[in-house]
């Protein structure tokens, strides 16, 4: 199965001990893609040196709604400069998350709409981060019509995800859509088009099923495939094939 993995962190420090390793072992376990987010400056930096280092590997770079409070001109100016490398496919992950009480909302929405307004600039797509702020997210996308995007790590209803794939919109799924208890997401799994499903890992985060709770990478996008083909009554292989060219259009890699 070729997989291709359209949102990972592999700069997170779960992988500090063996990345190298880990990596470089992708592509025999069928590995022919990989995004890389960045959530902070630091993190795109190293998002851009990953892909540098690995032809599969692409970075994409943006301030995560967790560091909203990081967003300036400044920081603006520096994502311009890393957007221009052409290992860089995307902006992300930008967002909101009203999980937490902080930083505030008025900051998320910030440093959300700035974004959008430099991936709109920079010709470049977006990887979006919603948690818990479905309405608000979607008043904000709208006003950014020709901003294309991936909802990443999708929990919304199935409605939300048809407006978004009604207007270009992919949305991706993790391990998320094999937990028992994802009922929803498995409906939404089932309703959307074939064209806008991506899978993703968020690694170190979301390992699927069989292996819910340990640390998630690329290779176990083979799970998560397969849970999404059960429920489309799909043969995984061909979900797979789909998948990948979805990926691959999604980031502008055929162009
Ligand atoms: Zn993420």
């Amino acid at each position: 199965m070729k997989l291709f993995d359209s949102h990972a962190h592999y700069d997170d420090s779960a992988f500090d001990a063996d990345r190298e390793t880990l990596l470089k072992a992708l592509p025999g376990q069928g590995v022919a893609g990989v995004v890389n987010m960045g959530c902070d400056l630091d993190s795109s930096r190293f998002a851009v040196r990953l892909a540098e280092q690995y032809p599969y590997i692409f970075a994409a770079v943006g301030i995560h709604p967790g560091n909203a409070q990081l967003y300036s001109e400044e920081a603006e100016t520096q994502l311009a400069e890393l957007a221009a490398h052409p290992r860089v496919i995307a902006i992300g992950e930008i967002g909101l998350d009203y999980h937490w009480p902080e930083p505030g909302r008025e900051l998320q929405r910030c440093a959300f709409r700035a974004q959008l307004a430099l991936a709109r600039r920079l010709g470049l797509p977006v990887c979006v981060h919603d948690r818990d702020a479905h309405a608000e997210t979607m008043e904000i996308l709208s006003a950014f019509p020709d901003v294309r995007g991936v909802l990443h790590c999708y929990t919304g209803a199935r409605e939300m995800a048809k407006e978004l794939t009604d207007r270009g919109w992919y949305i991706g799924f993790t391990g998320v859509v094999s937990f028992k208890n994802a009922k929803k997401t498995r409906l939404v799994a089932e309703s959307v088009p074939l064209s806008r499903i991506l899978v993703e890992t968020d690694c170190p985060y979301m390992a699927p099923e069989p292996l819910r709770g340990t640390r998630s990478d690329s290779s176990m996008l083979v799970h998560t495939l397969r849970a999404i083909a059960a429920v489309r009554a799909m043969e995984p292989e061909a979900l797979a094939q789909a998948v990948y060219q979805n990926t691959r259009r999604f980031y502008g890699l055929d162009e």
